[in-house]
C-alpha cells in the first residue's frame, strides 16, 4: 500500500521526532527538507552555502531552491511507494510545486497531518533543544521570527488543504507515545 503524508506544524511541534517514529512504523521514508539543508550545510556544498544564510535568519530558502531539491529527493527509488514529507510544503508555491511532482507520478496525498502546539510551549521546546543541540537558528530571536514566518506562510496551507478533506488535525501536547498514537488515529493506520 502506498501511503503519501504531510506533516506541518509549527516549529518544536515535534514533526522530526513523530516523523521518524511514523516512517518506521509505514514503512516509508520521512524526508526532511530540513535535515537536507542541515546536511548540506554540513558538507559544505553550494546548495548549503545558500540555505544557511536563510537558515541562521530564521527565514525560508527560496522556493526554487527547496522545491528542485525536493524532485530530486522524490524521484528517488524509496519514495516510489510513499513518504512523509516533515516541513514541506511551507508556502503556496511549494503546495502548487508539490502538486505538479504528484501529478507526473499519477500519486496523490492521502493525508495532512496538522500538529498543534501552543507557542509558549513551542518557544520553550525550541529554547530547551538549543542547548542540547547548539542548532544555530535556535537563538530566541530567530524562534519568534521563525514562528511568526509559520503563522503568515505556513499555517494558512492547513485551509488549502482542508478544503481538499486531506487535513487531520491531532494535538502536539503529551508524551512522545501518545502524540504518535493519535497521528495512528487520524490516519486511520
Ligand atoms: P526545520 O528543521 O524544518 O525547522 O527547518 C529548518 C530551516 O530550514 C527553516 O527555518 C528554513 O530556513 C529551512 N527550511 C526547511 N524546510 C523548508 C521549506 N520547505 N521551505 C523553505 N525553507 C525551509
Amino acid at each position: 500500500m502506498t501511503t503519501r503524508i504531510i506533516l506541518i506544524g509549527p516549529p518544536g511541534a515535534g514533526k522530526g521526532t513523530q516523523a521518524a517514529r511514523l516512517s518506521e512504523a509505514l514503512g516509508v521514508p520521512a524526508i526532511s527538507t530540513g535535515d537536507i539543508f542541515r546536511a548540506n550545510v554540513k558538507g559544505e556544498t553550494e546548495l548549503g552555502r545558500t540555505a544557511k544564510r536563510y537558515m541562521d535568519a530564521g527565514e525560508y530558502v527560496p522556493d526554487e531552491v527547496t522545491n528542485s531539491m525536493v524532485a530530486d529527493r522524490l524521484s528517488q527509488d524509496d519514495a516510489k511507494d510513499g513518504f512523509l514529507l516533515d516541513g514541506y510544503p511551507r508556502t503556496r508555491a511549494q503546495v502548487a510545486d508539490l502538486d505538479a511532482m504528484l501529478e507526473e507520478r499519477g500519486a496523490s496525498l492521502d493525508h495532512v497531518v496538522e500538529l498543534t502546539a501552543d507557542v509558549d510551549e513551542v518557544v520553550g521546546r525550541l529554547l530547551a533543544r538549543a542547548s542540547l543541540q547548539g542548532r544555530s537558528d535556535d537563538t530566541e530571536d530567530v524562534i519568534r521570527h521563525r514562528l511568526d514566518v509559520y503563522a503568515e506562510q505556513t499555517q494558512p496551507l492547513t485551509d488549502v488543504y482542508d478544503q481538499r478533506g486531506l487535513l487531520r488535525q491531532v494535538d502536539g501536547l503529551g508524551d512522545v507515545e501518545t502524540v504518535t498514537e493519535r497521528i495512528r488515529q487520524a490516519i486511520g493506520a
